[in-house]
């Protein structure tokens, strides 16, 4: 199917169109990268804007009780646990991915403690192997990291590893793992499982608790638009959290906040992996991201989200010379991204962002393009794909000025 006539078909009798209204997209611009920074909810706008000069300005401190600022973690938790497959008690909105998997790490090798090994692959977003080596040295070593390939993970459960920590969608190929089957794996070997969400939260139907997983985490400004640096989130299951000592206990994950005792009484609950003051306005924004994907069907978004990525590679690959596809050729084997390699793929890229069609690069050579069915139309996936087909027909990107490296990619 190459007819922009049958295209635009696919459009009309879209299920989920209507959405893309709901969000403050730039003309002219075609956005492939929501799963790096999603699009500006119209709302998130209109909120953000309320919080500033109504609820900061003139409510001040009266806030954190009259607008509820105090609940805005749990709230948005709760929700962002319907897109999970967790109870609203498992999951609170707070601080970076990044930190939030520290949080689960640390949890995971006290409730573990005999074990010397945390487990993860290699080729994972890069934060998640880091925080696993800082959490070895600050333990002095009783824990120590161990990479394998991804697809030796199920050999490298053994009886000596405490935790393992896997990312349910990799970031650049977009490869999903089997949630269920690897979480049973460990457990059955008795290895607590974290799974990092944050390529599939908001992306793709998620079901932590059929799945019977430990610990998760995820990112905000991705697939739910919660805005640059939203809050990410973390889910503990239930059975887990009132035995966990929070390795970052801060005084709002404490009992009796307010009490301001001098001993750390850990909060029952969730509300024990909170550590300082919450951002309210990251929370306001990413509130309205997920608000709006709560309205959305999980399963018709993962459809129509297969069936955008499946058009792309169909087009690139029968107009676009010397690009390969990276991401897994099955459907049900990957995430909500296609990526391709092109051995100069950043000035690649750089030459398709001159003309207004955003995806990105990943090192050393990938193109990479998200797609996100609240906004993006058949349409824009087809002007996509003979955007690059041009560009790499005719050398458009070997123009010095698109080899420039910027700081972030
Ligand atoms: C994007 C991403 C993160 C982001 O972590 P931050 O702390 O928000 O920077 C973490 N893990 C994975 C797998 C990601 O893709």
């Amino acid at each position: 199917m190459t007819d922009l006539t049958d295209i635009r078909a696919l459009d009309a009798a879209d299920p989920l169109a209507h959405f893309r209204d709901r969000f403050d997209l730039p003309e002219g611009v075609i956005y492939l990268d929501g799963n790096s920074l999603g699009a500006l909810p119209r709302e998130a706008k209109k909120r953000i804007a309320d919080v500033v000069s109504r609820e900061w300005g003139q409510d001040l401190i009266r806030s954190w009780n009259t607008n509820h600022w105090i609940e805005a973690p749990r709230r948005v938790g709760s929700k962002i646990a319907q897109l999970i497959g967790a109870k609203a008690a498992e999951v609170i909105a707070t601080d970076s991915t990044s930190i939030n998997v520290f949080k689960a790490l640390s949890a995971a090798i006290d409730l573990n403690p005999d074990r010397p090994l945390i487990l993860s692959e290699t080729g994972n977003f890069p934060t998640d192997a880091y925080m696993m080596e800082g959490l070895s040295r600050l333990t002095g070593g009783r824990v120590e990291q161990k990479l394998v390939a991804p697809t030796d993970i199920p050999s490298a459960l053994t009886e000596d590893v405490a935790v393992l920590l896997l990312t349910h969608t990799n970031y650049k190929s977009g490869r999903l793992h089997d949630m269920a089957a690897l979480t049973k794996a460990a457990q059955a070997k008795g290895i607590l499982v974290i799974w990092d969400l944050s390529h599939s939260a908001g992306a793709m139907p998620v079901d932590l608790n059929g799945c019977n997983v430990d610990f998760a985490v995820g990112c905000g400004y991705k697939y739910m638009n919660g805005g640059p640096g939203a809050p990410a989130f973390v889910f503990v299951a239930e059975r887990h959290q009132n035995q966990v000592f929070p390795a970052l206990s801060g005084w709002m994950g404490h009992a009796n906040p307010f009490d301001f005792t001098d001993d750390y009484e850990p909060a029952a609950g969730i509300d024990r992996f909170l550590c300082g003051t919450p951002g309210i306005l990251g929370l306001a924004g990413l509130e309205c991201g997920v608000d709006l994907m709560l309205e959305a069907d999980m399963a018709v978004i993962r459809n129509k989200s297969l069936a955008l990525s499946q058009l792309f590679i169909d087009l690139v690959e029968a107009n676009c010379p010397d690009v390969n596809l990276v991401s897994p050729r099955t459907p049900e084997l990957r995430g909500s991204q296609i990526s391709f390699a092109h051995e100069r793929g950043y000035s690649v890229m750089q030459a398709l962002i001159a003309r207004g069609i955003i995806g990105d690069f990943r090192a050393p050579n990938v193109l990479r393009f998200g797609f996100t069915p609240l906004y993006t139309r058949f349409e824009d996936v087809w002007i996509a794909a003979m955007a690059l087909s041009d560009i790499i027909r005719t050398g458009e990107w070997e123009n010095e000025k698109y080899a420039l490296r910027a700081a972030v990619t």
